[in-house]
C-alpha cells in the first residue's frame, strides 16, 4: 500500500484509488513566457519520480500535464518584444520540453492546452452565471468564492479568516476581494476569443478543472504542484468544481520550495534562475539525485556546491556501475526494471528502500540505504565476495533506475585527447575561427561525444 501526504488533512493517509490498479495524476504545468527556473525543474523531477514509483509498485499510471499558453505575461512578453504571442509560446514551449529530456522526465500521457480548451471554459463560465455563483464586472467575469461553503479547504483557513488577511485591490466591482477572474475581457491587440458574456480571454484557474476533468474524469486520483499552487489556484480550482457539482481530486499532494540562497523560488518573486543554465553546466543526473537526496516536500537549496556534492556522489554510482559492468536503466525510455531483475535482488535491500518510498515518497532514507548498499557492494567485491557484491549492486541499479536516476559506466570520464579538443574548439571560437572550430566539433562528433555550446563554452557529454 502506497502511502502518501494529503495537504486537505495535513497528514500521511493511503493513498486509495478510484480504480483498483490505475493512478490517475494530474499536475500544474508550466506558463511557457520565459525559460524554465529551477523550481519548475523540482516539480516536474518529484512528481516524475512518484509517477515511475507508482508504476514500479505495479500501478498503471494516467499522467497529465497541462501547458498554459495564454497568460498576463505571455502577452507582455510579446509585446515588449514586439512579436507574436504564437512565436513566444513556440520558442518556451520548445525550451520546456528540451530542458525536461535532458532531466530525463518521462514525457506525460496527455499534455492538454488553454488555447485547445476555450469552448468547454466558455460553458463552464456561462453556467455559472446562469447559476449566479460568478457575476459580471465591467473588466470581466469573476467567481463569488462565499457560493462555495467550505472555501479555504486548501488554505487550511475558513473563508472569513482569508477575507480579513486579503490585500484590497483597486477593482471596486469585486464583491470580495478572494473572488478571481473567470474571463478577462478582449483588450486591444490581445488574443481573445468570442463568447456570450463579451470578447476576452479566459482567467489561469479555469484551465486546468475543464482539462483534468476531461481527461482523467471526475474523482481523478491525484492532483499534484508545488507548494506555490495550494494558495489560490488550487484552492479556486476546487471552488468551481464543487460550483460545478464535479467530483473533483480525491488527493492533493505538493511539492515544497526551492531556495537560492535565502529566498524561495516561485512565480511570484520573479527570481527566476535558469534551469537550461545548471543543465548545461552539470551533469543532468546531479540535479535528479539532489531532488532525491531531500523528502519532496522540504525546501531544497540549489547552490553549486549542493549540486557539487550531488556530482561528486553521482560519480560513485557511475563508477559502480563500472565496476559491476551495470545496464543503464530509468532516463528518458521511462524502462522499468523486468522480473530477472528481481531475481537477482538484494532482497533486504529491495524491501527497506520499498518501505520508505512507500511511506510517502521517502526518497532521502531510500538513497541512504542505496548508497550504504554501494559501499557494502564494494567491500564485499574488495573481500572476494563476487556474486553477493554483484548481487547488490544490480539492486542498487535497478531500484535507483525505478526513481529514474540511471547509473552510466561510461559518463564522466573524458580522456585527455577529448578535453584537448574541447580547449583548442573553445580558443577556436574565442578567435572566431569558425571553421576550425566546426573541425574540431566534428572530431568531437567522431569520437562518440554530444557536442553542445554551453555558456561558458564547449560542453561534451556521452548520448
Ligand atoms: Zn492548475
Amino acid at each position: 500500500m502506497i502511502r502518501l501526504f494529503d495537504s486537505v488533512r495535513g497528514e500521511v493517509r493511503n493513498l486509495t484509488l478510484r480504480r483498483a490498479g490505475h493512478v490517475s495524476m494530474y499536475v500544474c504545468g508550466p506558463t511557457v513566457d520565459n525559460l524554465p527556473h529551477i523550481g519548475h525543474g523540482r516539480f516536474s523531477l518529484v512528481w516524475d519520480v512518484a509517477r515511475r514509483w507508482f508504476t514500479f509498485e505495479g500501478l498503471s499510471v494516467h499522467y497529465v500535464m497541462n501547458v498554459t499558453d495564454v497568460d498576463d505575461k505571455i502577452i507582455a512578453r510579446a509585446r515588449a518584444e514586439s512579436r507574436s504571442e504564437t512565436d513566444v509560446v513556440r520558442q518556451y514551449e520548445g525550451e520546456w520540453w528540451d530542458a525536461m529530456e535532458r532531466l530525463g522526465v518521462a514525457a506525460p500521457d496527455d499534455t492538454p492546452h488553454a488555447t485547445d480548451y476555450i469552448g468547454d471554459m466558455v460553458e463552464l463560465i456561462a453556467s455559472f452565471l446562469e447559476r449566479d455563483v460568478a457575476y459580471v464586472t465591467s473588466d470581466g467575469v469573476y467567481f463569488d468564492v462565499s457560493s462555495v461553503p467550505d472555501y479555504g479547504l486548501l488554505a487550511g483557513q475558513p473563508l472569513a479568516s482569508l477575507r480579513a488577511g486579503a490585500r484590497v485591490e483597486g477593482n471596486d466591482e469585486k464583491r470580495s476581494p478572494l473572488d478571481f477572474a473567470l474571463w478577462k475581457n478582449a483588450k486591444p491587440d490581445e488574443p481573445s476569443w468570442p463568447a456570450p458574456f463579451g470578447q476576452g480571454r479566459p482567467g489561469w484557474h479555469t484551465e486546468c478543472v475543464v482539462m483534468s476533468l476531461d481527461l482523467l474524469g471526475e474523482g481523478f486520483d491525484l492532483h499534484c504542484g508545488g507548494l506555490d499552487l495550494k494558495f489560490p489556484h488550487h484552492e479556486n480550482e476546487r471552488a468551481q468544481a464543487v460550483a460545478a457539482h464535479k467530483a473533483f481530486a480525491r488527493h492533493w499532494d505538493h511539492n515544497g520550495w526551492v531556495m537560492v540562497g535565502e529566498e524561495k523560488m516561485s512565480k511570484s518573486l520573479g527570481n527566476f534562475t535558469s534551469l537550461t543554465d545548471l543543465l548545461e553546466r552539470t551533469d543532468p543526473r546531479a540535479y535528479r539525485l539532489l531532488v532525491l537526496r531531500s523528502h519532496y516536500r522540504s525546501p531544497i537549496e540549489v547552490t553549486e556546491s549542493t549540486v557539487a556534492d550531488a556530482e561528486r556522489a553521482l560519480a560513485r554510482l557511475d563508477a559502480l556501475a563500472r565496476r559491476f559492468e551495470l545496464p543503464a536503466l530509468g532516463g528518458h525510455t521511462y524502462e522499468l526494471a523486468s522480473a530477472h531483475h528481481w531475481e537477482d535482488a538484494s532482497l533486504e535491500l529491495f524491501e527497506r528502500v520499498v518501505a520508505a518510498m512507500n511511506d510517502d515518497l521517502n526518497t532521502p532514507l531510500a538513497v541512504g540505504d542505496l548508497f550504504d548498499a554501494v559501499s557494502l557492494a564494494n567491500a564485499s567485491a574488495d573481500a572476494g565476495h563476487e556474486t553477493a557484491a554483484r548481487r547488490l549492486a544490480r539492486s542498487v541499479n535497478v531500484l535507483f533506475g525505478a526513481m529514474g536516476l540511471s547509473l552510466l559506466a561510461g559518463r564522466h570520464v573524458v580522456d585527455r585527447d577529448s578535453q584537448k579538443l574541447v580547449d583548442d574548439r573553445d580558443a577556436a571560437r574565442l578567435a572566431k575561427n569558425w571553421a576550425e572550430a566546426d573541425r574540431l566539433r566534428e572530431e568531437l562528433v567522431q569520437r562518440g561525444w554530444v557536442v553542445e555550446d554551453g555558456a561558458t563554452g564547449t560542453v561534451i557529454r556521452r548520448p
